[in-house]
């Protein structure tokens, strides 16, 4: 008899940048001879069903989608609005364990049709997963899919507390230069300031909800059967060095979008291919960036999560508007603060002929387009490496999560992007731009970038070390 194919049931946290990243790494397990079950929560399996029709997650008989209740009460009305992100983490940590465990059952029943499941690969910010792998006694493998410098941060949070350093001690630190110290001393990120480290910790509110949740999820890693990260060696070799050290079996087997490069295309799967849209796709930005130059487009995008208030979307919009550049604007319908995103009076006039202005675009494969020149982002770590996959320089503006050690990277370690401060001015964006793509500093950046792109595209191909250290894990996993 043939023996059964393993069986992973994916569980991604419930925001787009995880389930794209799951995706591609369930794209490639399957390539790999896994059955793969893919766990969305339920309003996010019905938002993509909205913005990809049913076709999208129809599957395929070995790779199944499902979905479980987040425990937050339905609120279908508005599609394209977000969770609370607190609110989400706090209720699938209380509500999603028994689902999941219920779901497994069902699929271990023969009336299922597919083989037993084998292992949950479970986002590392889903630790709920790991009650319910215990009870089962099958192995959880941990996918990291924020930066490895960003999840270290998270891990440090116990320390930095302990050590009196966080959460901040009053207001007046976020001001006084507090957060300028530098931290040495965490293994394989020494030049670290606070404000570098990851966003929740500043804070003065030591019950703070994020604050504890991301420190204990970041810890409770520390359980897993193995820990795969979104990176590739050259790119993170200190952090991976010293996480392996401490963490169970670690692999960096990134940057996931560029393995599935390699993996003959089932159509609905791929991710690059708006997989698992949660907003419809705009696609007429391509056509319109055929009709200009190399190189001549600024593309700015701040991902799934981020909120602009309307003074800082007025600044973007006057700092890109003077920089005299071409400009894709993605604004999601959702990225004002408390509204919906109304560009200032003039702006359309004065930008009409330079600007494409959009909801939702197939990122990658702007990125990948020879008009774009540069990238203004908000670096979430799927835009970090979406970027260097497509060798273009960022200007960066990181809102909260990993983003702001993923800036620190990127704009100090590997010299590929520059930072804007905090409070956005127009004339520092338009500054910023204008070097970015037409500077001598820009022209530095775009030939590290194409380095780093060099490097990553040789990680993640059949024989590079990504490559080869997911082929190791599946042999773990599957020998467990
Ligand atoms: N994305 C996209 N189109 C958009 C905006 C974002 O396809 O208009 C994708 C992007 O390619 C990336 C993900 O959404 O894969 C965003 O993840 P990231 O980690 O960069 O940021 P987050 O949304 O988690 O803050």
């Amino acid at each position: 008899m043939a023996k059964a194919k393993p069986h992973a049931v994916c569980v991604p946290f419930p925001a787009q940048g995880h389930i794209n990243a799951m995706l591609n790494l369930a794209e490639a397990l399957h390539f790999m001879g896994f059955h793969i079950t893919f766990v969305n929560t339920d309003f996010n399996h019905r938002r993509i069903l909205r913005s990809r029709g049913p076709a999208s997650l129809a599957g395929l008989s070995d790779f199944r989608f499902a979905s479980i209740p987040d425990g937050l009460s339905p609120s279908d009305d508005d599609t394209d609005k977000n969770q609370d992100l607190v609110a989400l983490c706090l209720s699938i940590k209380r509500h999603s364990a028994a689902p999941l465990r219920d779901l497994i059952n069902a699929l271990d029943d023969p009336s299922s049709g597919g083989p037993r499941v084998t292992c949950v690969i479970s986002d590392a910010f889903t630790s709920f997963t790991l009650a319910v792998t215990d009870e089962l006694a099958i192995p959880n493998i941990f996918f990291c899919s924020v930066s490895a410098c960003g999840f270290w941060g998270f891990f440090y949070f116990k320390e930095l507390m302990q050590r009196g350093i966080i959460p901040l001690k009053s207001e007046e630190d976020f001001t006084n230069g507090f957060l300028e110290a530098v931290i040495d001393w965490i293994p394989g990120m020494p030049n670290m300031r606070l404000k570098d480290l990851p966003k929740p910790l500043q804070t003065t509110n030591p019950n703070d909800a994020l604050l504890n949740h991301t420190k204990d999820e970041a810890q409770a890693s520390l359980h897993a059967s193995a820990v795969l990260f979104n990176t590739f060696h050259d790119l993170d070799g200190p952090v991976l060095n010293a996480m392996s050290s401490v963490l169970p079996p670690v692999y960096d087997i990134g940057p996931v979008s560029l393995l599935c490069q390699h993996i003959p295309d089932p159509n609905f799967l791929t991710s690059a291919d708006g997989g698992a849209n949660l907003w419809s796709e705009d696609a007429s930005c391509i056509e319109w960036l055929d009709e200009k130059e190399p190189g001549s487009v600024l593309y700015v995008n701040f991902g799934s999560l981020a909120v602009l208030t309307s003074e800082q979307l007025n600044e973007f919009a006057w700092g890109m508007a003077s920089s005299g550049y071409h400009f894709l604007w993605v604004l999601r319908p959702d990225i004002m603060v408390g509204d919906r995103a109304v560009l200032p009076p003039g702006f359309e006039d004065e930008t009409n002929n330079r600007s494409f202005v959009t909801s939702w675009c197939p990122q990658e494969k702007v990125l990948c387009h020879a008009a774009v020149g540069g990238f203004l982002t908000h670096c979430g770590w799927n835009s970090t490496l979406e970027s260097i996959g497509a060798g273009v320089p960022m200007i960066c503006w990181p809102f909260f999560g990993d983003q702001q050690p993923n800036c620190k990277y990127i704009c100090s370690e590997w010299g590929i992007g520059m930072e804007i401060g905090e409070e956005v001015k127009r004339e520092e964006v338009e500054m910023l731009i204008k070097e970015l793509m037409g500077g001598q500093k820009g022209k530095e950046m775009r030939r590290k970038v194409l380095e780093w792109k060099e490097r990553a595209v040789k990680a993640a191909t059949p024989g590079g070390s990504s490559w080869r250290n997911l082929e190791k894990a599946v042999e773990d996993i599957t020998m467990k």
